[in-house]
């Protein structure tokens, strides 16, 4: 044997050894030489690719390779050879071969580069993963199947799937949470079981009118319904003991690959909450908190309906703003617990003073509107005023305190004082301005001539204002007497208003224009001053003393620093404080009863004298006169005017001075016209007079010949007390 024979022999054994050795292994192993031919398969790689073996040898491995994927081998083939060893072994998972049916499998390459005597091949060996992604797809479905499971379980959603024609496939516990049935109770059964039969009736009609089309089957309205609107998604789910839940579902149609539907998944959650939550906000933001009535935004919607019927049915309707008279007093005093208990009880009975069809609302504070519907004319509602009144007047006891309100009613008829809701309020609340403005306590029907005497008030304003600061307003001075022997002792100061266009305006006129302006504390400044000055004058043209009693209003004492003008005055005047006396009435002490007392305190330090003007006309409680430093009562004049005629007004003229007496307390009558008025004062121990039958106040500089003359006919000349005055005698 030559030594190229041996050569060769020990490569076919080799290679024959090779052979046995790919055979041998237990996947698909082929050989490629380096320009991409096969030499060399095993038997496991002609099963994996279905040929055999004499078919693949010398064939271009791209025979195996799928024809969408050839360019990528080929490239990769190519730089494999070029460089082997720079080349990543093995490739992706994505890898398929093409069998020899056309058909593909996926496979896993490792490739091997081999350098041979005879050149470079590349041993490739070929997994078929097609088991291995099958277990793997199938883990994968496995695991998401459950995750769906555990998702459905757990979700807080009911979620019921069905077929295409409603019928439930499956439910989830949240489904059987919400609804009370179980799982097997709802397989099976339609989901219209779970609706309200009217709601579905309600929402099929609507969809009719939507879209012109009957939606016939009662699950297509459900299906059709739900893909419109968010507002439509709301629906009732009927559960199994009956109970009704809102619901929001949102539906979604499941299609199979050839996308017909193929069942739906209703996905629903409870609302009660929310809707609770809605209901909730909506009363709050209709209704008075504290008494529950509806507030202005819910009654001017009732009331633009209640317009809206009267209209149509060509009725009369009335508004009534009513207030509260003096509630600020009942806050101050006992606090503003009581003050709201006392609002929700006069509430409650005003309620159930009105008819179903009216309405009764809170304005906040101690107003309250009424408005009485199907009113025929405006004397029908003359009852209705009775029974509001006799609601709030009955007494009412609160912790302990029983409080005797009353209140004014301004009152508006539609169409007559306004056609809609706006003029019928503000019409109704001039109307109740009046009712104040009168006394309180009352009933106005609004009139236009109302805002004729408000625009006159305000015009008042002005020239009043120009009045002051031009000095063209005037204090006169009204004598006050001692009544057992008819000296002059005091006088009052009131202040009159000749204006050169509006000719005289009495103080009933321009005082509470000027209250309301607040001009009243320039006012009274300017009054105190002049009245200090022109009695310490008097004083020295009579070289007696003399003391002027100065009417005060509520506005002056609610300022601190009146006590301060009132020392300020006295010092510049020259007038000894115990020639001064200051009158307020009983409203005025008890609009802010704490810090009037406090200020009095403060003026009585003085020396000054503090007078209750008006007395027995304001408040009925007399508790006051304790609690406050008082030095005199003026009784009011009505009562003296109706003394000898009126056995009642002659009862409490007595008793006001026995109970003033008792407390140290000095009692003056204002409104003396008769000499048996005065008679009869004296007799009953009050203890000074004021009035016409001495005389009427008259400016300064005609006092002190006004005073002697009223003291020759009225002064005895002992001045003794039981004795009656000549002027008596004579008269
Ligand atoms: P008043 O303080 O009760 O004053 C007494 C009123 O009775 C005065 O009316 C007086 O003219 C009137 N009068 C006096 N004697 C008689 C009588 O015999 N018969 C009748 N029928 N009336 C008599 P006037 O001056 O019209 O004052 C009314 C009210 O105006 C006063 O009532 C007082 O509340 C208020 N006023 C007057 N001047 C002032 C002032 O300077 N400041 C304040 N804040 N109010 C004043
Ligand atoms: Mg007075
Ligand atoms: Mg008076």
């Amino acid at each position: 044997m030559n030594s190229e024979m041996k050569r060769q022999s020990s490569r076919d054994a080799e290679s024959e050894r090779l052979r046995l050795v790919i055979e041998a292994a237990p996947n698909a192993m082929l050989m490629t030489d380096a320009a991409g031919r096969i030499v060399m398969v095993n038997s496991q790689a002609e099963k994996l690719f279905g040929y055999e073996r004499r078919e693949l040898l010398g064939q271009p491995v791209e025979i195996l390779v799928p024809q969408a994927a050839r360019g990528h081998h080929h490239g990769y083939r190519e730089g494999f050879a070029r460089a082997p060893a720079a080349r990543p072994m093995g490739a992706g998972r994505d890898l398929h071969g093409l069998r020899k049916d056309g058909s593909e499998v996926p496979i896993e390459i490792g490739l091997n580069p081999l350098t041979m005597p005879d050149g470079r091949y590349v041993l490739a060996s070929v997994i078929d993963i097609t088991a291995r992604l099958n277990a793997e797809k199938m883990q994968r479905a496995l695991q998401a199947a459950e995750l769906r499971e555990s998702i459905l379980d757990n979700l807080p959603f009911s979620v019921i799937s069905t077929d295409p024609s409603g019928i439930i496939v499956s439910a989830n516990p949240a489904a059987e949470h919400l609804l009370g049935y179980n799982r097997h109770e709802l397989v099976g059964r339609s989901v219209l079981i779970l609706h309200d039969r009217e709601e579905l009736r309600r929402r099929a009609q609507e969809l009719l009118l939507a879209r012109g089309a009957a939606v016939s089957a009662d699950f297509q309205v459900i299906v059709a319904a739900s893909s419109r609107g968010a507002d439509e998604r709301e629906w009732t789910y009927v559960r199994k003991d009956g109970k009704r839940v809102p619901v929001n579902i949102a539906m979604t149609a499941m299609r199979d690959e050839s996308g017909q539907v193929n069942g739906y998944l209703k996905v629903a959650y409870d609302i009660t909450q929310r809707k609770e939550a809605e209901t909730l906000i909506r009363h709050i933001a209709h209704h008075d908190a504290l008494t529950g009535l509806p507030n202005r935004a819910l009654l001017m919607d009732r009331l633009d309906m209640a317009i809206h019927q009267a209209r149509r049915h060509g009725q009369h309707l009335a508004v009534l703003m009513l207030d509260l008279d003096h509630f600020k007093r009942i806050n101050d005093t006992l606090g503003h617990l009581v003050g709201d208990r006392l609002l929700l009880g006069l509430a409650q009975r005003m309620q159930s003073a009105l008819r179903e069809v009216d309405t009764l609302a809170r304005l906040g504070g101690d107003e309250f509107v009424v408005v009485l519907t199907e009113v025929e004319r405006r004397e029908s509602v003359v009852p209705a005023f009775d029974r509001l009144m006799q609601a709030i007047t009955a007494p009412l006891t609160v912790d302990g305190h029983e409080l005797a309100v009353t209140a004014s009613i301004g009152a508006a008829l539609y169409p007559e004082d306004g056609d809609d809701a706006t003029a019928l309020i503000k019409n109704a609340d001039t109307a109740m301005y009046q009712a104040k403005a009168a006394g309180r306590n009352g009933v106005r029907w609004f009139t236009a001539s109302m805002y004729e005497q408000i625009r006159e008030r305000m015009g008042l304003g002005s020239a009043l204002t120009r009045a002051l600061r031009a000095e063209r307003l005037k204090l006169h001075y009204q004598p006050e007497l001692t009544l057992h022997d008819g000296r002059i002792v005091g006088m009052e100061a009131l202040a009159r208003w000749s204006d050169e266009v509006l000719g005289v305006i009495g103080p009933e006129r321009f005082i509470p224009v000027a209250e309301e302006s607040g001009l009243i504390l320039e006012l009274g400044e300017w009054v105190l001053r002049r009245a200090c000055r022109d009695c310490a004058a008097l004083r020295r043209a009579l070289g007696r003393p003399l003391t002027v009693a100065v009417n005060v209003s509520p506005r002056q004492l609610q300022s601190k620093e009146w006590p301060q003008g009132v020392a300020q005055a006295l010092a510049d005047s020259g007038l000894p404080p115990q020639g001064l006396e200051l009158e307020l009435t009983e409203g005025t002490l008890m609009e802010n009863p704490e810090q009037s007392a406090e200020i009095l305190r403060a003026v009585r330090r003085l020396g000054v004298g503090v007078v209750i003007d008006d007395f027995g006309t304001g408040y009925s409680s007399l508790s006051y006169l304790t609690r406050f430093p008082i030095d005199k009562i003026k009784i009011d004049r009505a009562f003296v005017r109706d003394l000898l005629t009126d056995a009642t007004d002659a009862a409490v003229v007595g008793a006001i001075i026995a109970m003033a007496r008792s407390l140290g307390i000095r009692v003056v009558a204002e409104g003396i016209e008769s000499e048996r008025q005065w008679r009869h004062l004296l007799g009953r121990g009050c203890d000074q007079g004021q009035g016409y039958f001495f005389g009427v106040a008259v400016a300064a500089d005609e006092f002190a010949a006004r005073a002697r003359e009223i003291e020759r006919w009225s002064c005895s000349g002992d001045g003794a007390a039981e004795s009656v005055p000549r002027a008596l005698d004579a008269g």
